[in-house]
C-alpha cells in the first residue's frame, strides 16, 4: 500500500502505515488480523472504546428512520442532548456544530457579540495561551499559542493576544479596553499535557470577572470524563462562561458543541450563526447514547480511578529509564515526557502491539478508552518497558 506518493490525497498527515478494519473496547484489529491495545482512542474520542453498544444500537434505529432534515426542523434528540449537557454542567444554552475547531469558532463569535450587540461597548480581542491547540480554522489557529500552525496561512485575523500559561500577572497586564475574553485548555493536550495550576485558574475566573470578560475553556480533549469528572473544570471549583466541547461526545461520531450560560443567550438571534449539519438527527443520537451510558455507568469516575493506577503504574515501572522525564495527567489524559523526541518510540510501540499518540515532539500520550481494565494498563506499561530496553539506547 502506498501512503505517499501515489496517494490522491492532500498530504496534511504523515500516516501510519496500518489499516485497522475492527475495533472492540480497547481493542483495535488490522486487516492482517493483528491486535492493537488502543491507548489513543480515535484523538481521544472514543472515550466509550470502540463501537460501543448502546450507542450502535440508538444510531443503528436513527438510521433506519431518517438521516437529516437541517437546522430549520425540530430534531428531538438534539434538544434533549441539550438539555442533558446543561443539567450536567454549569451551562444553560448549546449551539452543536460539527468539530472542535467549529465549536472553538462559535465560541469566539458569541464573544464577540455579546460584548458588541448585547453589551455595546465594542470588544472583541481574545487573550488566549502560548502553547494552546484551539483547531485549524483561521480564527482557531490563530488563537493556538504555537506557530507551527500558523506558517504559511497569513493573513490572520485580528484581535488575539498571547500570554504565557500559568501566568495571571502577564494575562492581567494584557487586558486593555478591548478585551472581550480569555480563552484556555484547563490541560494543554496537544502541546504535551499540561494541567493548569489551581491558583492560577481561580486567580483568572476572579480576573475575569472583575474585568467583565468571558472564560471560555476549550474542553474540546478534556470534556466528557477523559480527566475523571465529567468536565475538567469541575476539578477547579470554576464556572466558566463558555464550554467548548467534541471529541467524546459522540464516541466518534462528528458532533460539537459550544455550551453557555443563559446570559448570553441574545448574543446570537436567528440567522446569526449557523451549521448546516450540526447536531442532525445521528450524530445528536450518538451523543445522547453516549452521554448517557457516561452518566449511569459514572464513566468519569472510574476514569479518575484508573487515572491514578495508571499515573502510579508508570511513575514505578518507568523511573529506572533515563531516558524518561515525567508522567503526569488528569484522570485518563496522561503525558509521559522524555528526553528524547518520541516519534519513533511510537513506531516501536506500535510494532509491539500498542497505540499511543505525541503531545509535542517528546512527549506520549496515554489516552485509553475510561473502560480501561488494569490489565489493559498493566500490559500496555509492560510493552513501553519491553521496547524501552530493547531498543537499548534509551535505557
Ligand atoms: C482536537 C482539539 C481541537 C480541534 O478539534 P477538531 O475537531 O479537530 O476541530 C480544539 N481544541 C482542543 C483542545 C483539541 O484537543
Amino acid at each position: 500500500m502506498d501512503t505517499t506518493a501515489n496517494s490522491a490525497l492532500f498530504p496534511t498527515y504523515s500516516k501510519y502505515p496500518i489499516n485497522l478494519v475492527k475495533g472492540e473496547g480497547t481493542r483495535l484489529w488490522d486487516d492482517k488480523g493483528r491486535e492493537y491495545l488502543d491507548f489513543m482512542s480515535g484523538l481521544a474520542a472514543c472515550n466509550l472504546g470502540h463501537v460501543p453498544g448502546k450507542v450502535k444500537k440508538r444510531l443503528q434505529e436513527q438510521l433506519e428512520r431518517v438521516w437529516h432534515v437541517s437546522n430549520l426542523f425540530q430534531i428531538p434528540d438534539q434538544e434533549k442532548l441539550a438539555q442533558m449537557l446543561a443539567a450536567h454542567s454549569c451551562a444553560d444554552l448549546v449551539f452543536f456544530c460539527n468539530s472542535g475547531a467549529e465549536a472553538n469558532e462559535a465560541a469566539i463569535k458569541c464573544a464577540r457579540r455579546y460584548h458588541q450587540r448585547v453589551l455595546k461597548n465594542g470588544r472583541f480581542e481574545i487573550i488566549t495561551f502560548e502553547k494552546s491547540f484551539h483547531g485549524r480554522t483561521l480564527a482557531t489557529l490563530t488563537a493556538t499559542g504555537q506557530d507551527k500552525v500558523k506558517d504559511g496561512f497569513f493573513p490572520l485575523p485580528e484581535g488575539f493576544a498571547y500570554a504565557p500559561y500559568n501566568d495571571i500577572r502577564a494575562v492581567r497586564d494584557l487586558i486593555t479596553d478591548k478585551t472581550a475574553a480569555v480563552m484556555l485548555e484547563l490541560v494543554q493536550g496537544e502541546s504535551g499535557v499540561h494541567p493548569a495550576e489551581c491558583e492560577f485558574v481561580t486567580g483568572l475566573s476572579e480576573l475575569c470577572k472583575e474585568n467583565g470578560l468571558l472564560l471560555i475553556v476549550d474542553e474540546v480533549q478534556t470534556g466528557l470524563g477523559r480527566t475523571g469528572k465529567l468536565f475538567a473544570y469541575e476539578h477547579y471549583g470554576i464556572e466558566p462562561d463558555i464550554v467548548t466541547l467534541a471529541k467524546g461526545l459522540a464516541s466518534g461520531f462528528p458532533i460539537g458543541a459550544m455550551m453557555g450560560k443563559q446570559k448570553l443567550r441574545d448574543a446570537f438571534s436567528a440567522g446569526s450563526h449557523a451549521s448546516t449539519f450540526g447536531g442532525a438527527p445521528l450524530a445528536s443520537a450518538a451523543g445522547l447514547a453516549t452521554l448517557e451510558t457516561m452518566l449511569e455507568e459514572r464513566l468519569f469516575e472510574r476514569a479518575e480511578r484508573m487515572g491514578a493506577y495508571a499515573i502510579q503504574r508508570l511513575t514505578d515501572q518507568l523511573r529506572r529509564y533515563s531516558v524518561i522525564q515525567a508522567v503526569r495527567g488528569l484522570g485518563l489524559l496522561i503525558g509521559i515526557e522524555c528526553r528524547e523526541p518520541v516519534a519513533p518510540i511510537i513506531c516501536e510501540l506500535q510494532r509491539h502491539g500498542l497505540l499511543v499518540l505525541p503531545g509535542g515532539s517528546h512527549v506520549i500520550r496515554f489516552m485509553p478508552s475510561l473502560y480501561v481494565s488494569k490489565e489493559e494498563i498493566d500490559r500496555a506499561v509492560d510493552i513501553i518497558c519491553t521496547v524501552l530496553i530493547s531498543s537499548g539506547f534509551f535505557v
